[in-house]
């Protein structure tokens, strides 16, 4: 494939779980592996559940985005050939609105990724979330969830990993499917697109967790083009080197197949498409 693609979802040092790699380790790797750019979307959750609180003793999981940005600067300055974008991947939460927002407008940033991964206090990746729910029952509520609160914000640019309750779950339904939710997949796509923001294919989701491998339903994807949408940011959700731009040549050309011409990043917050 000849196109630059351009992993829009990383984490680095900045982020409490970013210790294996940084800013330069994934850069460096992220320019060998033929990518066009890079961006660090580091978390910022303001509220951590007791339960994950308790484990790791972190609360509440914000970076430092003076130090960031000042990093992302002083690398993007030494390592030539690839593009090197400042961003934060927010963790939506509804005691946390207005923190969020308030957040969001003293910092610059190139793209702002929008995700739950908190939610009714549970943190999904230690259970609680799915106890008493079926899978119909969890996966909907986590998309409402996400809906809700993005419509909140307003302030972001993509929707981070919308299936991201279905990596961890216990259930034999793995994926999240379009025809079991069509209703709140249908609500989504109509905000997503009447705003001029992207749907992210999150490539962390389609690896094997426990003998388990979600897949990227293509009626999702076949929907959201139906209701106009256009923008489809590609996110490996690295954590480590070995992992910017995983998956994204087959991604790549299974969004290409499906009728879609472009992938899209943000330069200070301004989206910027990329022919594939
Ligand atoms: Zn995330």
């Amino acid at each position: 494939m000849d196109m630059l693609l351009f992993d829009n979802h990383n984490h680095s040092q900045f982020s409490f779980d970013g210790k294996r790699t940084s800013v330069e380790k994934s850069a460096v790797s992220a320019k060998e592996k033929g990518l066009g750019g890079i961006c660090f979307t580091d978390h910022c959750d303001f509220h951590v559940p007791p339960m994950k609180a308790e484990f790791e003793d972190m609360k509440p999981e914000v970076f430092d985005v003076k130090a960031q940005q000042e990093e992302i600067g002083r690398v993007s300055a030494s390592v030539n050939g690839i593009m090197i974008l400042k961003g934060i991947e927010v963790g939506l939460y509804r005691e946390c609105r207005e923190q969020i927002a308030g957040h969001l407008s003293e910092h610059s940033f190139d793209q702002v990724i929008a995700s739950v991964h908190y939610i009714d206090d549970t943190d999904p990746f230690y259970g609680g979330y799915y106890e008493g729910k079926t899978w119909k029952e969890a996966y909907g509520h986590y998309l409402e969830t996400i809906y809700e609160e993005m419509t909140w914000l307003g302030n972001f640019d993509i929707m981070g990993h919308f299936d991201y309750v279905a990596r961890y779950a216990p259930y034999p339904q793995t994926s999240i499917m379009y025809a079991d939710f069509a209703d709140i997949f249908d609500e989504m796509f109509k905000y997503l697109s009447h705003n001029g923001k992207a749907l992210e294919i999150n490539t962390k989701t389609y690896q094997d967790y426990h003998g388990r491998t979600p897949v990227l339903d293509r009626n999702i994807l076949l929907r959201f083009r139906e209701l106009g949408g256009e923008a489809i940011s590609l996110g490996s959700d690295s954590h480590d080197p070995s992992r910017p731009g995983d998956k994204f040549a087959a991604y790549a050309e299974f969004i290409k197949s499906l009728g879609f011409r472009y992938t899209v990043h943000f330069e200070r917050r301004k989206a910027v498409f990329t022919a594939i």
